[in-house]
């Protein structure tokens, strides 16, 4: 999967980095996806559930 997170919706709470910190880093209090290639190690469903301004996509890797 790749990941993209919508900066203008997110609010730096940080849940997605302490999930899965191979993924996402706070920069500037806005996640980013440092290395989309290790998205498939992290617990996608669970980093979804807990980004509650939902401002994470998930897009197949084709
Ligand atoms: S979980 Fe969502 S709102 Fe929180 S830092 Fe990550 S992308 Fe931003």
């Amino acid at each position: 999967m790749i990941p993209v997170v919508n900066q203008r919706a997110c609010i730096g709470c940080g849940a997605c980095e302490r999930i899965c910190p191979e993924v996402f880093r706070l920069i500037n209090n806005k996640s980013n996806v440092m290395d989309s290639d290790a998205c498939d190690t992290c617990e996608c469903e669970k980093v979804l559930e807990e980004c509650k301004p939902r401002a994470i996509t998930l897009y197949d890797d084709f």
